[in-house]
């Protein structure tokens, strides 16, 4: 207790989680400053995540558009031709633009942007090595937010180079298309990357350790048909598979694979190898040592339920800790985080936090899947109702997936919404709220929905649950 601290609360990591605590930190009227090392904000999932990836799913889904699916639209076209550069140079746009915009908010709200790598040194003191160089900067808090997200966990026997053996960084910023490419996991950045690159030419195949697709919290129901849809789509998948090593040479890759328990042997060649086996949270550096923070086995800050470590002025939210690595999850535990230290008290819904594939058509999903339901042994309902009866998607003639609702079968209370199609990621947003609510399907299944809207197909199915579907 000798110096006064500097600021009330001091951030360290400007991505989702980060930004969001410090923005929110600075409306409460809180002194607040946020440290970033990467020299532009928005962290993993504005500069090498959320953003860029999108921006190549939307484009090249496009492209692929153009030439697979106009004609029968009665729209012809001349020669179609890829320009790759400047479809990267949009989604660089798409970054720089919405990067800086967070720069702006920060000015806006008064918060003290540092551009540098920040170390905890002491329990109220965080030592700063500037971006640019230059003294190291110390840095005084009352309360410190832990925000450094996480990197992708790499796989043992295959350096990355990011430029023939990549993790998601490297895959949204290839040169060229690999003629063929081996995607080592099928979780989210997996399909995601695959779809993008199988769009733009490659010939893609997917190694799979497990016997489904779309990584934790899939629905196997909603894993078995993305799996359908994507393979049609020209994705080649081996399930139940795992990666023995690679040899990496001048101009390819060879992937040696093995059945998960054990059988014939096989060579994948490639041209490039995404590594995309998951995420670990990112603390290197941090100096957690230096107060007695602790990590779980499995490289997460420990935390209580208000976001404290050990050390109870200094929180941790987002990546580096417990739960989805996601981005809305991140900022709604930047929100929490802050409101603890300003009011006292906090709120995030663990139960209803959505996840969003954005392949084409898109999964997304809130509360639990099938599978979870029936391990806890309660009885439940199904409802589902395909886009293929639902006006709307017929008319755009984009009309694979379904909605399937899971209910309580005694309450009818909505336990869980899966819904593979178009615009699921916006649609999945009525399903949190009515999970958010406590809603019944018969709720759902009694609101009016517009016609013609793919949201008849999400009505349709609660009432599939309650009672019977009017279209099917
Ligand atoms: P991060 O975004 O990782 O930010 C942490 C920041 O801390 C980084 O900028 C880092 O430079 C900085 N930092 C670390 N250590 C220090 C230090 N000592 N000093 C100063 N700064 C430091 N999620 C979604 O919800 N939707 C998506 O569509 C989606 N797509 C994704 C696509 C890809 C390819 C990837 C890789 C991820 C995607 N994610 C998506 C996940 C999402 O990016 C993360 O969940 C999210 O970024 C986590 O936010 P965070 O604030 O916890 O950490
Ligand atoms: P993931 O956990 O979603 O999937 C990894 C997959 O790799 C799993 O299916 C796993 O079984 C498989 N796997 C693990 N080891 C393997 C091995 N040795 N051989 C073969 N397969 C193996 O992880 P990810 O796809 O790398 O994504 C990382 C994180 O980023 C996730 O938490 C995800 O939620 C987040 N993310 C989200 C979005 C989105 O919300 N749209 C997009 C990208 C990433």
């Amino acid at each position: 207790a000798s110096e006064a601290p500097e600021h009330d609360v001091v951030v360290i990591g400007g991505g989702p989680g980060g930004y969001v605590a410090a923005i929110k930190a600075a409306q409460e009227g809180l002194k607040t400053a946020c440290i970033e090392k990467r020299g532009a904000l928005g962290g993993t999932c504005l500069n090498v995540g959320c953003i860029p990836s999108k921006s190549l799913l939307n484009n090249s889904h496009i492209y692929h558009q153009i030439l697979h699916d106009v004609k029968n639209r009665g729209i012809d076209v001349g020669d179609v031709k890829l320009n790759l550069q400047q479809m990267m140079k949009a989604k660089e746009t798409s970054v720089t633009g919405l990067t800086k915009g967070i720069e702006f908010l920060f000015k806006k709200n008064g918060v003290d942007y540092i551009k540098g790598t920040g170390t905890i040194t002491g329990e109220n003191e965080i030592k700063v090595n500037p971006l640019e160089g230059g003294e190291v900067q110390t840095v005084r808090a009352k309360n410190i937010i832990i925000a450094t997200g996480s990197e992708a966990t790499p796989f043992p026997g295959l350096t990355i180079d990011e430029k023939r053996v990549v993790t998601s960084t490297g895959a949204i910023a290839l040169e060229q298309v690999p003629k063929k490419m081996v995607v080592i996991g099928g979780g989210i950045i997996g399909l995601e990357m695959a779809s993008v690159w199988s769009r733009l030419g490659s010939e893609v195949t997917i190694v799979e350790y497990l016997g489904a697709i779309g990584g934790p919290g899939m629905d196997a129901d909603m894993a078995k048909t993305m799996q359908r849809i994507l393979t049609k789509q020209g994705m080649k998948f081996k399930l139940n598979t795992k990666v023995v090593s690679g040899d990496v040479s001048e101009s390819s890759v060879a992937v040696n694979v093995e059945a998960a328990k054990g059988g014939k042997a096989e060579a994948l060649d490639a041209d490039v190898v995404l590594v995309a086996i998951g995420r670990r949270p990112y603390t290197t550096g941090l100096g957690l040592e230096n107060v007695g923070i602790e990590l779980d086995e499995r490289g997460r800050v420990i935390v209580d339920s208000e976001y404290r470590t050990k050390v109870p002025h200094i929180r941790a939210i987002g990546d580096a800790t417990f739960g989805a690595m996601l981005a809305h999850k991140a900022e709604e535990e930047g929100i929490a985080a802050v409101e603890y230290i300003s009011k006292g008290y906090g709120h995030v819904n663990y139960g209803a936090i959505p996840s969003v594939m954005y392949t084409h058509p898109e999964a997304a999903w809130v509360g639990q899947t099938e599978q979870e339901v029936k391990a806890t042994g309660k009885e439940y309902n199904i409802g589902s109702f395909p886009f293929s009866a639902n006006s709307r998607a017929k008319t755009n003639l984009d009309s694979e997936g379904m909605v399937k609702f899971i209910t309580d079968k005694e309450t009818d209370r909505i336990l869980g919404i899966h819904i593979i199609g178009p615009n699921a990621g916006e649609m999945i947003a009525e399903g949190v709220l009515a999970i958010e609510y406590g809603a019944s399907s018969e709720d759902i299944g009694r609101t009016s929905h517009a016609h013609p809207t793919l949201s008849e197909a999400f009505k349709e199915a609660a009432m599939a649950c309650y009672s019977k579907p009017i279209h099917a």
